[in-house]
């Protein structure tokens, strides 16, 4: 017998090396990083990843198609402030999700879509592999920045660039590539856990300069009718106090976006929203604090808003300036620091709003509130939009936790202006883009990330777009009403073929006698048909009370609705809407 080798006595008295690979070192560095969520849709070669990170404690909420999830990831990271995760396998299922990283992207939203991709060296040659796609060229163009890790202990570091670029400054959409090899490479696992890092101050404030805050406060200090803008960008900073801290302390009357209301509660006694046209109009320092000047705002130009009018502008990202009109002073920096360095900087009782104009605009206001209330006391049969809004807002004012999701062209355009909204960060919408589809999956995420109940108001047609996360809200039994404005049709009903020896639909037209109660009791969900007002109360207020998923058909009159709702001038003008010629035979 011959006496053992030095390797072959090391090889017994040394314990076997810990070993981990990279889905591990995926899940560990997204826990280490406080990603308590993941939305994806699981196939080749993230399957394991996602029952890895639910079998490790991050909840993993799978979807039916990775546009729903990216939308969820979209929405998750503008309620929580903190990167929503989307989960999509290669190239098809990657290019579904771009759709929401793009959004994410345009709303300012923090998302990373971390997608799994084909093995490089056959990517790189065009080999034809499965599901083969150059990933990261194809994110690009479309995202605030797109990564790849290319090695196992790379992804430590790629996760905390992915989530730090995400947060920082002005949010937006991150892709972050990881091939099938990188996701199946071992490593020792002592060595793998020194590659992770938790991030420090990952959304670091971002103070303004003394001169520029002085700027502006002397700017507002000479106002005869100043106007503040808020923005979903004010909703998402969490600054609540500090807005109406000084809204109330200035007596500046404001105009809050879609999805900054309720950051102070619509009947506030300064907001203007309901004298909107004549403070654009006439306003002549316009301070606006995260939104943008962009078509939602007619671009700041004449004749919505006053041509002589003076803009300050807060906002996080120095680029966005002067991307419409002159900006006379720029307050750069996030809006709490702002707020909070106009609030030091300024003379109590300078900066006042003269009461000539808050009286002005509350004339108004009360002139157009009146006109309101008239329309919504009419109840006509067959039902139309206000009478089914009017009566979905007079139930979510019983319960003021509830979440809003809004989405669609007149089911958009009426209930923005029906539906009042009184706690912030509670609505969402089509925002930025104006984009159909995000129904859904906003939906899914209000209700994970807050466990408070959803309604989500859709047109017919926009619900169409992400309708299959219905079984999703089933299966995870979240307390989600859908209620759809059913008029038959995008836009409205009752547009025909003018070809007479053609049966087939017009191109808006859908079918009028869809009976989308009957999907959800496909899922086990509970449905509802409602012809009346009153039939919308009753069901919505049933459904609220049961806490589970619901959804209410609203039979909305067929000739209810305009084309493209209050955008209809953007459609092109070379041939008049509505005054199309059949061809001859
Ligand atoms: P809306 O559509 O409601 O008008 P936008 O999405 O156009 O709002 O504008 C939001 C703006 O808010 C963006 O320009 C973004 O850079 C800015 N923003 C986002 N977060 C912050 C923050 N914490 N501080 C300052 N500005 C912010």
């Amino acid at each position: 017998m011959t006496a053992p080798s030095a390797q072959e006595t090391a090889a017994t008295v040394d314990a076997p090396a810990e070993l981990t690979d990279g889905y591990h070192l995926v899940v560990d560095a997204l826990k280490m990083n406080d990603v308590d969520t993941i939305y994806g849709v699981v196939g080749i070669p993230i399957t394991d990843l996602a029952r890895l990170a639910q079998a490790q404690g991050i909840r993993y909420i799978g979807f039916r198609h990775e546009s729903n999830a990216g939308h969820a990831a979209a929405a998750a990271g503008y309620l929580t402030k903190r990167p929503g995760v989307a989960l999509t396998v290669s190239a098809p299922g990657f290019l579904n999700g771009l759709v929401a990283l793009a959004n994410a992207t345009t709303n300012c939203f923090p998302m990373v879509q971390i997608s799994g991709s084909s093995e490089r060296h056959l990517v790189d040659l065009k080999q034809g592999d499965y599901e083969e796609m150059d990933q990261l060229a194809a994110a690009q163009p479309f995202v605030k920045a797109a990564y790849r890790v290319s090695r196992v202990e790379d992804i430590g570091r790629g996760i905390a660039r992915a989530l730090r670029t995400a947060i920082s400054g002005r949010p937006g959409g991150v892709y972050l590539d990881i091939p099938a090899a990188v996701l199946g490479s071992i490593m020792d696992k002592e060595e793998g856990d020194k590659t992770l890092s938790r991030l420090v101050d990952p959304s670091p404030r971002q103070l303004p300069a003394p001169e520029a805050v002085d700027r502006a406060i002397e700017i507002l200090e000479g106002a005869q009718r100043p106007l503040v803008v808020l923005g979903k960008g004010a909703a998402y900073a969490q600054a609540d106090e500090r807005i109406r801290e000084f809204i109330e302390s200035t007596g500046i009357p404001y105009v809050p976006m879609s999805m900054a209301k309720g950051l102070l509660p619509d009947n506030h006694p300064q907001s203007a929203a309901t004298a909107r046209s004549l403070a654009l109009k006439k306003a002549d320092v316009v301070m606006l604090i995260g939104a943008r000047l962009n078509w939602l705002l007619n671009h700041g130009e004449a004749p919505q808003w006053n041509p002589d009018a003076k803009f300050i502008q807060v906002d996080i990202e120095p680029k966005e300036l002067d991307s419409n009109q002159p900006i006379a002073a720029p307050l750069v920096g996030d809006i709490e620091s702002v707020l909070e360095a106009l609030s030091e900087r300024t003379k109590p009782g300078r900066i006042t709003a003269p009461t000539a104009w808050r009286e002005e605009l509350a004339a108004r206001s009360k002139q157009n509130v009146a006109k309101m209330a008239e329309r919504l006391k009419a109840d006509p049969h067959p039902m139309q939009f206000m009478g089914a809004l009017k009566a979905v807002r007079d139930v979510i004012h019983e319960h003021p936790e509830t979440y809003l999701v809004n989405e669609g062209a007149n089911a958009l355009d009426i209930a923005r202006n029906v539906i009042d909204m009184h706690v912030p960060r509670h609505r969402l919408d089509s925002g930025t883009w104006g984009v159909m589809g995000i129904g859904m999956g906003y939906a899914i995420a209000a209700a994970v990330e807050s466990g408070e109940p959803v309604v989500a108001v859709e047109g017919d047609s926009a619900f169409g777009f992400s309708g299959m996360e219905l079984e999703t809200i089933c299966r995870y039994k979240l307390p989600i009403v859908t209620v759809i404005m059913n008029n038959g049709g995008v836009y409205r009903g009752d547009d025909i073929n003018p070809l007479e020896s053609d049966d087939d639909p017009s191109p808006t037209t859908l079918m009028l006698q869809a009976r989308h109660d009957l999907m959800i009791e496909a899922f086990g969900g509970k449905g509802y048909r409602a012809t009346t007002p009153a039939e919308v109360t009753a069901a919505l207020t049933e459904a609220l009370a049961s806490g589970g998923p619901a959804l209410i058909d609203c039979a909305i009159d067929p000739s209810a609705g305009t084309e493209s709702g209050h955008i209809a001038h953007l459609n092109p003008k070379g041939i008049t809407v509505g005054n199309i010629t059949p061809a001859k035979k």
